[in-house]
């Protein structure tokens, strides 16, 4: 089965998951969009009204914020997937609650599995918490990279705040021009990785 086909049937089994309390409150599921040979991924935290009623990530303000930072490094939304670490909308937008969480992050888990992107960009605080100690804070570490093998994970502010705060706008768009060059970094090391276990392979040819 192709890593589309696999994501598309991810959606479906998400539109109609009732794993949490959630799956009853909500509108619209919202599973995420993007190709699933997508390089960077962004992970924002849940889905707001507009999200809702859609089914579609990343729709209202924040999203055309999104949409510009993307075209400041020459990409469009079409380029990226776009998820959130809870796919149904908490309602009054409060916080997601952390049984909510974890009822719903295996999803987020086969979604980063299926796409293996290079880059992942978490978008605000709940997202960020996915994948560094509870003591980072975001004003502190965003931009800052973890490097894994294959891998760079970047944490940004979520774009609704930083429409909030000109500051953290400003912090945003500098975390956002770094994009290209990590991307570049983790391609090379793949194609590196890639090269390494081909090397052997090639040996035994002759
Ligand atoms: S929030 Fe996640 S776990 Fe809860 S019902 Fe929606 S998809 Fe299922």
């Amino acid at each position: 089965m192709s890593a589309e086909t696999a994501l598309e049937q991810l959606a479906a089994e998400i539109r109609a998951c009732q794993k949490c309390p959630l799956g009853r409150s909500r509108t619209h599921a919202v599973p995420g969009e993007g190709p699933a040979d997508a390089e960077i991924m962004f992970i924002g935290e849940a889905p707001g009204y507009y999200e809702d009623r859609q089914g579609r990530p990343f729709v209202g303000a924040s999203g055309k914020l999104l949409e510009k930072l993307l075209a400041g490094i020459g990409m469009t939304r079409e380029d990226v997937f776009i998820t959130n670490v809870v796919k149904c909308r908490p309602p009054a937008n409060r916080d997601p609650l952390p049984a909510e969480i974890d009822a719903c992050v295996p999803w987020l888990h086969r979604q980063i599995e299926l796409i293996d992107p290079l880059l992942i960009i978490t978008l605000g605080r709940f997202s960020m918490a996915q994948f560094f100690p509870p003591t980072a804070r975001i004003t502190r570490v965003h931009g800052q990279p973890l490097m894994q093998e294959e891998r760079a994970i970047i944490p940004m502010f979520h774009p609704a705040a930083a429409l909030r705060n000109p500051n953290w706008m400003r912090d945003m768009e500098a975390d956002f021009a770094q994009i290209p060059t990590l991307l570049e970094k983790v391609r090379a090391k793949r194609a590196d990785r890639a090269q390494d276990n081909e090397g052997p392979q090639q040996l035994s040819l002759f």
